[in-house]
């Protein structure tokens, strides 16, 4: 065998995913429980290509992050766009046991596992809240007991994504807190803050930065530069701030 006869790495070969379970989380966003019997585990953080293919042959590809824990079956959730090419059909047309191709795990940088020490801040913009709420489910599932803090940016209370499991999360670890800001619009008597994330919000919010706080950023580009510029002003070392963009304006 040469080279290139070899298999490609589990992780790169393309596999069915087959929809298990559909959850409305938002009016917006969905989650996809999904079947992929070869599926070869994963890490919270990481994520997955999803390919679709037309008719006609045409296919899209786009990455989406893993919502489960690991060990847990493998979900997705997605935000519909109106015009968007494969959110509108993930997060739209699809209906359990319909099929489509993934590859993955992909990505050894935006991960968190039990093993990190120190305290954990989380810092989401919308969906970007998905490879944190796997960190959130794992860091549940092992008892780990460090300090942690989600700062979870949303538009508005009806676009906030898991937010029964959040509270019930928060409720069941004292060492989390679970901070929203809503962009938008807020409900009266909403008192809970009412802007973008800023350095003030961070700075309130966080972890002194000579605690050395893992941080993970997550959401469109914008927010998580802002953000990331934002937690190096205040001290925080480059090293320990990781972060993933999602796309490009977070409209
Ligand atoms: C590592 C990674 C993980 C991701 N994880 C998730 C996830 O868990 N859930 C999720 O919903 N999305 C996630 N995304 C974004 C996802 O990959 C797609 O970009 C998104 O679903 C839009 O694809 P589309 O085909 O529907 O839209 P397209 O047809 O590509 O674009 C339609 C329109 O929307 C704009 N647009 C494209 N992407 C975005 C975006 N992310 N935000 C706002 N506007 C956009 C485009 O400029 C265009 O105007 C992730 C992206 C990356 C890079």
């Amino acid at each position: 065998m040469t080279a290139t006869d070899a298999p490609a790495p589990a992780r790169l070969r393309w596999m069915t995913a087959t929809a298990r379970d559909i959850i409305d989380e938002t009016p917006r966003v969905r989650t996809l429980v999904l079947d992929v019997p070869e599926w070869p585990g994963h890490k919270a953080g990481q994520h997955v290509d999803v390919r679709l293919t037309a008719d006609d042959g045409y296919q899209a590809q786009r990455s989406y992050s893993i919502a489960s824990a690991p060990g847990a079956a493998l979900a997705l959730t997605v935000e519909r766009l109106e015009d968007g090419e494969v959110s509108f059909y993930l997060a739209g047309d699809l209906r359990v046991g319909d099929r489509f191709e993934l590859r993955g795990p992909i990505g050894g940088y935006f991960v968190w596992t039990a093993a990190l020490e120190g305290p954990l801040f989380l810092v989401a913009g919308g969906s970007g809240v998905v490879p944190l709420m796997a960190m959130l489910r794992a860091r549940a599932d092992a008892a780990v007991r460090t300090p942690a803090v989600l700062l979870y940016s949303s538009r508005s209370e009806a676009d906030i994504i898991y937010r029964a499991e959040l509270e019930r999360l928060a409720a069941e670890d004292a060492a989390l807190k679970v901070v929203h800001t809503l962009t938008r619009a807020q409900p009266s008597g909403w008192n809970g803050f009412s802007r973008r994330v800023d350095r003030a919000m961070l700075e309130e919010v966080g972890f002194a930065p000579d605690t050395r706080p893992r941080i993970f950023v997550c959401g469109p580009t914008p927010m998580v530069e802002a953000a990331a510029s934002s937690l190096r002003a205040l001290g925080h070392a480059a090293n320990l701030i990781k972060t993933e963009r999602f796309g490009p304006s977070g409209r």
